[in-house]
């Protein structure tokens, strides 16, 4: 998709700080973290939200799972702990319309979010 920021970076036109890459997902540090680790996973192909998956995308979140695990083991927190998170639409605070995963982890997390 040619406005969609996500896929900007999957084409090379912005380059973000990437921890990890294989071929269907692209991991890069989030420009506003959240914690002393914060990594977004992306797949390469556009889906613009959830709701948007279906059954030729449904093998990404598991692609993307995959990738959150090896960044969490490259990053040393897989041990200690950390949270994936997805936002769905307005009402989760979703601002990139391009699926992502955070990967948060480096210090203690809260529940429940806010
Ligand atoms: P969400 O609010 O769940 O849609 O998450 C979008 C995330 O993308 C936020 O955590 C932003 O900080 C992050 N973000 C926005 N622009 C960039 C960028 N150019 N490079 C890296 N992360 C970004």
């Amino acid at each position: 998709m040619t406005d969609c920021l996500f896929c900007k970076m999957v084409n090379g036109e912005i380059k973000p700080d990437v921890v990890y890459e294989d071929d269907t997902v692209l991991a890069f540090r989030d420009v506003n973290p959240q914690a002393p680790t914060h990594v977004l996973v992306i797949p390469k192909q556009h889906v613009s939200t959830i709701n948007d998956l279906d059954e030729d995308s449904a093998h990404l979140p598991g692609r993307m799972m995959l990738a959150a695990k090896q960044v969490a083991h490259e990053a040393g927190i897989a041990e200690r702990g950390y949270r994936t998170v997805m936002n769905c639409n307005p009402e989760a605070g979703q601002s990139v319309y391009h699926i992502h995963l955070h990967v948060l982890g480096g210090r203690p997390m809260h529940w429940p979010p806010g």
